[in-house]
């Protein structure tokens, strides 16, 4: 879905603004065309569903209250569909619940209404932050290696089929190869908020990608390190 961050580096970013008060989503719009975003507006989860499906944006700021499913159903299902989209919610209402509600369904932030526009395009410019321009070097850890930037990773010439999870776990432990990472280290690093309720989702992980990068090249570069966590040898096992 994402495209190669260097193809990119030239291109406007593009957004989606989820609103369906007429007035609000031309405010928005033009404000943030003013910022040279490239931006797409929906008045409708629905849409806002089928057109983030279609358009790789860098981000999509999402009202809360919609007509048909409501902002954060709206997000759950992105979510659920495999979306990963950074998503910036706005929410009327100042109430905790709706906070919390907001960040359980995966989304990255969010921001109460009425909200000042230079806030709003901070948070935005977080959101959306990218890698320095200049291409990342590769990481690595003896044959075990992983370009960033192409976000491709092999063991010795064997390119390894990693889903996205497991690539950014990968890189969390190619980027300090002899240390051990906790578990919280490694959710902070690899997870949205939304999981960290599930303490065993790191084992799982690491027991997926030690069957990709250590078990069919019969080496155990993933150490368990009891009580803590895990570390990557330094000389890729
Ligand atoms: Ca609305």
């Amino acid at each position: 879905m994402r495209a190669s961050p260097g193809a990119r580096d030239n291109v406007r970013m593009r957004l989606l603004v989820v609103e369906d008060e007429p007035k609000m989503a031309e405010l928005l719009s033009r404000a943030l065309r003013e910022e040279s975003y490239a931006v797409d507006v929906a008045g409708r989860g629905e849409d806002a569903l089928w057109m983030a499906g279609a358009t790789p944006y860098d981000a999509i700021v999402l009202d809360v209250t919609l007509p048909g499913i409501d902002g954060l159903e709206t997000c759950r299902r992105l979510r659920a569909s495999g979306c990963w989209i950074p998503v910036l919610i706005l929410t009327a209402r100042d109430a905790v619940a709706d906070r919390v509600a907001g960040l359980d369904t995966g989304a990255d932030d969010y921001l109460t209404k009425p909200f000042s526009l230079s806030e709003l395009l901070a948070r935005l410019r977080a959101l959306t932050r990218r890698v320095p321009q200049e291409r990342p070097v590769d990481l690595r850890a003896g044959d075990l290696w992983l370009d960033p930037a192409a976000h491709r990773a092999w063991r010795g010439e064997s390119e390894l089929d990693l889903s996205a999870r497991e690539f950014a776990l990968l890189e969390l432990f190619l980027r300090r190869p002899g240390q051990t990472l906790t578990r919280g280290q490694l959710l902070d690093g690899a997870w949205d908020m939304a999981y960290e309720a599930r303490s065993n989702i790191v084992d799982v992980y690491v027991g997926y990608l030690r069957q990709k990068v250590d078990r069919p090249f019969g080496r155990a570069s993933l150490e368990t390190v009891r009580n803590v966590g895990y570390r990557l040898r330094s000389d890729g096992g």
